[in-house]
């Protein structure tokens, strides 16, 4: 806001009132110019949140829910929003029936999304000589695992040999719970561990 006699933007909120419309949230200001002393009113209003379509894919799902953003923002693939289930990541934005990367939100159909923080459930096996106890954790996506590790997991001490991604097998380096689908291990007569994983897991199979 620019003092509309100087043009200066060194202004003092006086006074200021919101005022709620079915449509619109508007607030008005009573302004003074610090510079020329001008007193003035101004109106700043929003279009208030409506309602959107939105896909949100986790694991192997999808939901269909709706979530509350401004007619007049720009939404853009890669954007971040909040929902009902967690946060998610746009990607893909559908407007009369063709996929855009960016839009005014107000002519968007549908938003396509994925869940960002929704832990990442994987595999892990335990090879006890013929027998295997099977596992499926729930882990942060950025956790990081490495082929070497030493891991408590129940009242087992294993050390991790081999972990599957959705790309490889890993014998050395590391990767995020992300992008991993198995972690192979077996035990070994240790007392200590780098971490334990008996409090995310989800199933014992
Ligand atoms: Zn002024």
């Amino acid at each position: 806001m620019n003092c509309p006699i100087c043009d200066s933007d060194n202004i003092e909120v006086l006074n200021s009132k919101q005022i709620e419309s079915k449509k619109k949230f508007t607030e008005e200001f009573l302004l003074k110019c610090f510079d020329c002393g001008h007193v003035f009113k101004d109106v700043v209003s929003a279009e208030k949140p409506k309602p959107y379509r939105i896909i949100i894919s986790e694991q192997n799902q999808s939901y269909k829910t709706n979530i509350n953003l401004s007619p007049n923002d720009e939404l853009e693939v890669g954007d971040v929003l909040l929902s009902d289930v967690g946060q998610v990541e746009v990607t893909s934005i559908e407007v009369n029936d063709t996929r855009v990367n960016k839009s005014l939100i107000e002519n968007i159909n549908t938003i396509w999304a994925t869940s960002v923080d929704i832990p990442s459930r994987i595999g892990f096996s335990v090879d006890l000589h013929g027998k295997v106890d099977s596992y499926k954790l729930d882990l942060d996506r950025d956790f990081e695992i490495a082929p070497g590790d030493i891991v408590k997991i129940e009242d087992h001490i294993v050390k991790v040999h081999v972990i599957k991604t959705n790309e490889r097998k890993l014998t050395s380096g590391f990767a995020k719970a992300g992008v991993i689908r198995r972690v192979y291990s077996k035990p070994v007569k240790f007392n200590n561990f780098d971490y334990d994983l008996t409090k995310n897991i989800f199933k014992k199979t």
